[in-house]
């Protein structure tokens, strides 16, 4: 069933879940803790909730926003700030680059409470503008960011958490309850916060190589990694990397796939 929310007919297939707990919005912008400097960037502002709590904090405020009715109604409602711009676009598809300013070119701070449906490519789609990107915070599905911060050998850990936490810090910061949204969603929810790395404190690696790398080690996840990456690597390469090659893909950690990855690198 759709819902009207403050007059809005609630979408479905935008993932419109809109946050109705100022608790929660609080709690978000807090964890922000948005400075007077601040170029910050919010993904699918909705009907503006926490967008009011972040416009008068920040120098600049850029929204990407895909449904159309909503554009008037957050023309009228922020109509006053002068450091707010609404972008009608779908983010998945939006130069995140061309928001940073041509002349300070200070770095970006994004927020989203995300459609859930879209937020694994969204991220990825960011990722590849990591270097201009500050911060980011994102309302998930709580087991997508369990994911997303998984440790090896635990049930969560997979493809998006070694591709999450070799480009990002990534940090689970608190869950949220359906009824914080209206209409409320199925499942539970959560806030990760993930900061693109500024040092690559682990191995270089060519990033294209890694995610299909991780991919294809992840395809069967039941399978030891030597069968997995069995047309890239033999048992003498496992014994180099010191890797035992019949583990399995999960208990790997960040740092083998770099490695495993730089090895094969060397030998294609
Ligand atoms: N941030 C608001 C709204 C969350 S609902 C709040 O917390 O209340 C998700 C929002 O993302 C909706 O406004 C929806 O229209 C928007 N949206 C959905 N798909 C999008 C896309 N591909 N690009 C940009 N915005 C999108």
């Amino acid at each position: 069933m759709s819902k009207i929310v403050q007059g809005h007919q609630a979408r479905k297939r935008f993932g419109q879940n809109f946050l109705a707990e100022p608790y929660y919005i609080n709690r978000i912008v807090d964890s922000i803790a948005p400075q007077p400097q601040d170029q910050m960037v919010e993904i699918g502002p909705g009907l503006g909730a926490i967008t009011e709590l972040l416009l008068d904090k920040v120098a600049s405020l850029n929204v990407v926003e895909l449904d159309r009715d909503l554009i008037p109604r957050l023309q009228t409602k922020f109509a006053d700030a002068n450091n707010f711009q609404i972008h009608h676009c779908d983010a998945l598809k939006f130069d995140f680059a061309s928001l940073v300013n041509s002349e300070n070119k200070q770095k970006l701070r994004i927020v989203g409470n995300l459609p859930y449906n879209i937020s694994t490519p969204l991220i990825f789609h960011l990722l590849q503008y990591k270097t201009h990107i500050q911060d980011m915070y994102f309302m998930l599905q709580r087991e997508v960011v369990e994911r997303i911060c998984a440790e090896p050998s635990t049930k969560a850990y997979g493809r998006l958490s070694v591709m999450s936490q070799y480009h990002c810090e990534t940090q689970m910061l608190f869950t949220v309850p359906p009824g914080a949204f209206q209409p409320a969603p199925k499942v539970n929810s959560a806030i990760v916060r993930l900061m693109p790395r500024s040092i690559q404190p682990l191995k270089p690696v060519k990033e294209q190589l890694l995610a299909k790398v991780v991919t294809e080690s992840f395809n069967q996840r039941r399978k030891t990694i030597r069968n997995n990456l069995k047309h890239w690597l033999c048992e003498t390469d496992f014994e180099l990397l010191k890797i035992e090659p019949s583990a399995r893909p999960e208990t790997l950690t960040v740092e083998d796939y770099l490695t495993l990855t730089n090895l094969i690198e060397n030998k294609l």
